[in-house]
């Protein structure tokens, strides 16, 4: 089953709100292994809303439209969808009874009727969180149409409460997903290597997405039950975990920090990181997670010299090497491992510009790591036009990727 997502909202065309509806709904109409293949957004406008719905009637099996099903004169969906489908549209009393009782108390103005008008034939969607109810029907020449409210809080309410059941008895089948969570490679470096692969996938299929050096693999597979989708997909991900190798970070797992503190968390293992030129940033991805505080014992934001000197870094070394080196790096690592008193140090330090330093190249980033016997340093150059945040977010990714290598008995520095 195909289907397109009509949203219906000026403020969506203006700008002023995005369109988190259609979000909500690819990701649940997925799940029910339905293809969205369009999204579409059109004003509050009768003419250009036909418009939209013959395209949409023309390429998919199933639209969806969200919003304009309120009391006010420009809410004209319900009856726009209506007549364009043929479907004459009667007054629903259980509608009517549940707005009475929404304003119980309250003096309640007679526009609020027109929401209780449904297209004959339909099956009803009541508003469990507003006023106005949405539906669901079958055209004469066999589409299916899901009419929902506009603010999001009702749309999934109600999409939870009934839409997705009246969809799943017509879905028939199921998708499933897993995720391959990479670092290490570039999307281009990971396509070139699979791409033969992935263009013979018809199901699952296998689709990469890339982000600051992290590379996610989504393998998708279709059928009639979920463990028809996992049969077929498990072969291919064993086959991609092995082209892979050690740059699979995990599978289905959240992000970098999410897998070091869960490998530390096993091991009973803490960390302890100094921060130059992420000023914070791996602190704060580590304590965003819940649980943190068991293996994460902090971090001291090391921005200045005399701040790294206070640290324990030595003043000669400083002076000799410059703060962003691969000495301080690894000194850096080794202090607050020690001054914290954790297992683990992490230290970076970088240029992360705009302004270079007459030294180094923008980019240019040192990361440390100590454990009580030894300690790793990778020296990167993480791009001269890449902006202050993606130096930064790149420089954390790879203190975690390191310590994660560190932590599974893989070489850490980079090959
Ligand atoms: P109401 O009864 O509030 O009039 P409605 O079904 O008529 O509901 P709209 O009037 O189209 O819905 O939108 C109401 C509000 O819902 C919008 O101002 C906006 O805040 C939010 N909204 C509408 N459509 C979307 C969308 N696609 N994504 C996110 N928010 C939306």
């Amino acid at each position: 089953m195909t289907a397109e997502i009509l949203s219906v909202g000026t403020e969506l065309l203006l700008g002023n709100i995005v369109n988190t509806d259609a979000r909500d709904l690819s990701l649940a109409l997925s799940g029910l292994g339905i293809d969205v293949h369009w999204h579409s957004v059109v004003g509050d406008n009768p003419a250009r809303l036909r418009q939209a719905l013959a395209v949409a009637a023309g390429r998919a099996d199933l639209i969806v439209t969200t919003g304009g099903l309120g009391p006010t004169c420009d809410d004209l969906t319900k009856q726009t969808v209506a007549e364009f489908f043929g479907k004459p549209l009667y007054f629903d009393a259980r509608a009517e009874s549940e707005l009475r009782a929404f304003f119980a108390g309250r003096s309640m103005t007679e526009n609020n009727l027109v929401q209780c008008a449904l297209p004959e034939g339909c099956t009803p969607f009541y508003n469990t969180c507003g006023t106005a109810p949405g539906c669901g029907f079958e055209t004469a020449d066999g589409h299916t149409v899901v009419i929902l409210p506009g603010p999001p809080k009702e749309m999934n309410a109600m999409l939870r409460s009934a839409a997705l059941d009246y969809l799943r008895a017509r879905a028939g089948g199921c998708i499933r997903s897993h995720n391959i969570m990479t670092f290490g490679r570039g999307e281009s470096a990971i396509e070139a290597r699979l791409r033969d692969r992935m263009n013979a996938l018809r199901n699952p299929t296998l689709a990469p997405y890339a982000k600051e050096g992290e590379v996610r693999l989504r393998l998708t597979a279709k059928a009639e039950t979920p463990e028809q989708a996992e049969a077929l997909m498990a072969p291919i991900l064993a086959e991609l975990r092995e082209a892979l190798g050690d740059i699979v970070y995990g599978v289905d797992v959240e992000s970098l920090e999410a897998t070091v503190l869960a490998l530390l968390g096993r091991r009973g293992e803490t960390l302890a990181a100094a921060e130059s030129c992420t000023g914070g940033l791996l602190a704060k991805r580590l304590t965003d997670l819940p649980g943190a505080s068991r293996v994460f014992r902090g971090a001291v934001t090391v921005y200045t010299n005399p701040v790294k000197e206070w640290l324990g870094v030595d003043g000669e070394t400083l002076a000799r090497c410059g703060a962003v080196s691969r000495e301080v790096a690894a000194q850096l690592a080794r202090c607050v491992r020690e001054k914290l008193g954790a297992d683990w140090g992490l230290g970076v330090t970088g240029l992360a510009g705009p302004e270079g330093d007459g030294v180094h190249e923008v980019g240019t980033v040192f990361v440390g790591l100590a454990s009580a016997e030894r300690t790793w340093v990778r020296a990167l150059r993480l791009g001269a036009r890449s902006d202050r945040s993606r130096v930064r977010t790149l420089a954390a990714n790879h203190a975690l990727d390191m310590l994660r290598r560190a932590l599974t008995g893989l070489a850490v520095e980079l090959a």
